[in-house]
C-alpha cells in the first residue's frame, strides 16, 4: 500500500509572505529533484497568470486553474510527486476533498492562502485544512500603523475612513458589495487596496 501524503498548510493575512514561503519551498523541492505541480488561481490577474507573484515582485511558473475539480484533473496528468497551491480560498471549500484525495493517493501537498478575511472572519477553506495538516506555518505581516504584528489586512478605504458609516459604499468599486467569502475578484489586490492590521489597528469589522 501507498504511504499517504503530507499536508503542509501557510495561513496568514495578506502581505504576511505566504507566497514567498511557498515559492522557497517549491525551490527546494526543485532542486532535490521532486516532480512538482505549481497551481495558481486564473482570478488572480494581479500578474501574468502563469507565475506566482510576491509582493516584492519575485515569480515562479504556475499552472492557473479555475476550479477544484480542474486541479484534480490537472495533479492526474503526470507522476507528480507534490503539488502546491497558491491563494487557495479561491478554489473555495470544494477544494478540501480534492486535497484529501490527493493526500490519499501519497502525493504531498503545500495548500498557501489567507486565512481570514477583510472584514477580519474565518476565510474556509484555509481553517479546515489547519485542522487537519501535518505541519501548520501560521504568518503575520507588519501593521501599518505600529509595526506590530498584524494578523488582519483591510480595505485601504475602509482603513482611512473607519467613523464614516458609508465609506464601504461610496469608496469602493461595485464588487465590493460582495461578502467577504465571496469568491471573486475584490480579494485580488496589493498595497493600492488592502493594509495590514494588527488587533489594535484592525477597524475592518467596525
Ligand atoms: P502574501 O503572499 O502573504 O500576500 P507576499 O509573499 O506576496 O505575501 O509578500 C510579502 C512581502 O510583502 C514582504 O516580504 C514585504 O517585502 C512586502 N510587504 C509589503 N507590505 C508589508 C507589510 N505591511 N507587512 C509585511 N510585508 C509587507
Ligand atoms: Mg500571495
Amino acid at each position: 500500500m501507498t504511504d499517504t501524503g503530507r499536508l503542509t498548510v501557510i495561513a496568514g493575512p495578506m502581505f504576511s509572505g505566504k507566497s514567498e514561503e511557498l515559492m522557497r519551498r517549491v525551490r527546494r523541492a526543485t532542486i532535490a529533484g521532486i516532480d512538482v505541480l505549481v497551481v495558481s488561481h486564473s482570478l488572480d490577474t494581479r500578474s501574468d497568470i502563469s507565475t506566482i507573484t510576491s509582493h516584492t515582485g519575485v515569480n515562479i511558473p504556475a499552472v492557473p486553474l479555475g476550479d477544484a475539480a480542474s486541479l484534480a484533473e490537472a495533479a492526474r496528468q503526470k507522476d507528480y510527486e507534490l503539488i502546491a497551491i497558491d491563494e487557495a480560498q479561491f478554489f473555495g471549500p470544494e477544494l478540501v476533498p480534492v486535497v484529501e484525495d490527493l493526500l490519499i493517493r501519497g502525493l504531498d501537498v503545500i495548500v498557501e492562502g489567507l486565512c481570514v478575511t477583510f472584514d477580519g472572519q474565518p476565510f474556509e477553506p484555509l481553517p479546515s485544512f489547519m485542522a487537519v495538516a501535518e505541519d501548520v506555518l501560521r504568518l503575520t505581516a507588519v501593521c501599518t500603523v505600529c509595526g506590530k504584528d498584524a494578523v488582519f489586512h483591510q480595505r485601504l478605504e475602509q482603513a482611512e475612513n473607519p467613523n464614516r458609516p458609508d465609506a464601504a459604499q461610496t469608496a469602493q468599486p461595485p464588487e465590493a458589495t460582495l461578502a467577504a467569502t465571496e469568491i471573486d475578484a475584490s480579494h485580488i489586490g496589493g498595497l493600492d487596496t488592502y493594509v495590514a492590521r494588527c488587533r489594535q489597528h484592525f477597524t475592518g469589522a467596525e
